[in-house]
């Protein structure tokens, strides 16, 4: 017998209708079940009001709305879209049916957590329950714990930790999808005056260059991006470091808004695991997918991260600051470094919304450890710009590469970003691919076009300082400055 007359299930960062955490026990506990999405405000007014009006992700967002309706029409249902500050929005909505209950996957951003407290809390004072649910990561909060029962700051015993829970008995579990179709038949049918999605200019915003990227929102676009990227996964233990390749899944914009589930591809990699050829590559895939649940898990236990360094003595060092430090940022932002991959990376995100993993490392440690700035500046920058931005897996990222992070990389690890380039894009076909005007610089030049024969710049139309950079600052030099800014850690770890 369902415990709840009427329910409501709030979508976030889960746009789909299959495996479906919340969705799934709405509709096991409820005799009738909603579904609402907010395009709130509390999120969307602070880009309108830095006039980012072209945002890819609200595109992608807006569309896989679309979609998601689409689908619950199939089941039987469909979603209320509603536009206002959700805070306020859910409990309304809630009022206005009569909900028994609302239903909702678990958020670990403190701004969610927040937010998340405040709605239950307006619920329970109008007599209405809050459910939420695990669906995002594999395992969260506790349920990965060191020996002693702590949280794991290091990477590699969590994930044996979390490989080996997932061996035991109840480990298949964990992977198993949220049935939805079996009790569909208890969505609430379209209303008889259906209401109307906003379009993107009701919101506020702009089309952006999305459908030109070939990005497809939603589950079908998801759905695809699984299926080309699957018969490759062996390959990805080798071609992933390469920029020029396509070695990589691209699936992170559609992790983070949950237009496919976590446990879909954890299971995926875990079957392929067993498929000889394909197993290496597998491997490496899933461990990156537990590398997004260990950030997670951070965030959850540590979430000062969004604001200071995981390691407190980090928060000593001085960065470099005034105007030269802003004029240093600006160039770093607008790919004008002088040194190509850097300056490739940056393109590339700001043309696509994407960088590839391997760039993100090394622009981002060309900005700290390179120009001397506070990681929090590029952190920022990164969460304005790309698609996939997603605050545990972004700060971590940051912090590893500022070495400030929980299994961050030593300080004195610095990355050479002339040595990468020869190494990752040996034939510069990804710096061409974003600055051709150092198309016609041999391989052997293109890594560092400052210290190429005159000859061969002017055969290439290379004139530096007028069509491309000189470089900002000489990594050598670069490098010694940041061991001294760094001395205050070393210091610290020694005493
Ligand atoms: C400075 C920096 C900032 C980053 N910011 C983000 C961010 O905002 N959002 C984001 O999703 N990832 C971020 N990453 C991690 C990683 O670069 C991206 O997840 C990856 O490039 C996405 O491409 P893909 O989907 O093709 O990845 P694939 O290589 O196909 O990996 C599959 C999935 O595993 C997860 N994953 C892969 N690598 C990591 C990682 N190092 N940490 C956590 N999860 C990972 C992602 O969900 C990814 O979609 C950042 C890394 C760095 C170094």
């Amino acid at each position: 017998m369902p415990q709840f007359e009427k329910s409501l299930v709030w979508f976030r960062r889960d746009l789909r209708v299959f495996d479906h955490a919340a969705l799934h026990h709405a509709l096991k506990a409820s005799k009738t079940v909603f579904c609402a999405f907010v395009f709130d405000t509390d999120i969307l007014q602070p880009l309108l009001d830095a006039g980012l009006t072209a945002d890819r992700r609200i595109e992608f967002i807006h569309d896989s709305i679309v979609e998601l309706d689409l689908e619950l029409r199939k089941l039987g249902g469909a979603l209320i879209v509603r536009h206002g500050s959700a805070a306020d929005v859910i409990p309304a909505l809630a009022r206005q049916l009569d909900i028994n209950a609302v239903f909702s996957n678990r958020d670990y951003e403190p701004q969610a957590r927040q937010r998340d407290a405040a709605v239950a809390s307006a619920l329970a004072a109008a007599g209405c329950g809050w459910q939420s649910f695990k669906d995002q990561v594999i395992f969260e909060q506790d349920e990965i714990l060191t020996l002693s029962g702590q949280p794991f700051s290091v990477f590699t015993p969590y994930k044996n930790a979390w490989m080996k829970k997932l061996a035991t008995a109840d480990g298949p579990f964990f992977l198993q999808p949220y049935q939805i179709e079996k009790y569909a038949a208890r969505l609430a049918p379209p209303p008889a005056q259906p209401g109307k999605i906003p379009g993107l200019a009701e919101l506020g915003f702009r089309e952006t260059n999305l459908r030109t990227l070939k990005i497809t929102p939603g589950m079908s676009g998801a759905t695809a991006l699984l299926e080309n990227f699957l018969p490759r996964i062996g390959n990805y233990e080798e071609a992933r470091n390469f920029p020029a390749l396509k070695g990589l899944s691209y699936l992170s914009i559609h992790l983070r808004f949950g237009t496919i589930s976590i446990r879909t591809l954890a299971r995926a990699a875990y079957q392929a695991l067993h498929h000889g050829a394909a197993a290496s590559g597998a491997a490496v895939w899933l461990s990156e997918l537990i590398w997004r649940d260990f950030y997670f898990m951070i965030l959850y236990h540590h979430p000062h991260v969004a604001q200071r360094a995981f390691k407190p003595d980090y928060d000593a060092i001085q960065w470099e600051n005034g105007q030269h430090a802003q004029l240093l940022f600006q160039a770093w932002c607008a790919g004008c470094t002088g040194y190509p991959l850097v300056d490739a990376a940056m393109l590339q995100l700001k043309q696509s919304g994407y960088m590839h993993n391997r760039l993100r490392m090394v622009a981002a440690s060309f900005l700290i450890k390179d120009l001397g700035i506070d990681w929090r500046w590029g952190e920022r920058y990164f969460a304005e710009q790309l698609n996939d931005f997603d605050l545990a897996a972004n700060n971590g990222g940051w912090q590893w590469a500022a070495s400030s992070g929980c299994d961050a990389q030593p300080y004195f690890r610095i990355f050479n970003p002339v040595t990468q380039s020869e190494k990752f894009d040996a034939e510069g076909k990804f710096i061409r691919r974003y600055l051709p005007q150092l198309t016609g610089l041999g391989n052997k030049h293109i890594h560092a076009p400052w210290l190429a024969p005159a000859k061969d710049l002017q055969d290439a139309g290379i004139r530096l300082g007028e069509n491309y950079p000189l470089p900002l600052v000489q990594h050598d030099d670069a490098r010694k400055q940041t061991l001294q800014r760094y001395a205050v850690v070393k210091k610290a770890l020694e005493e």
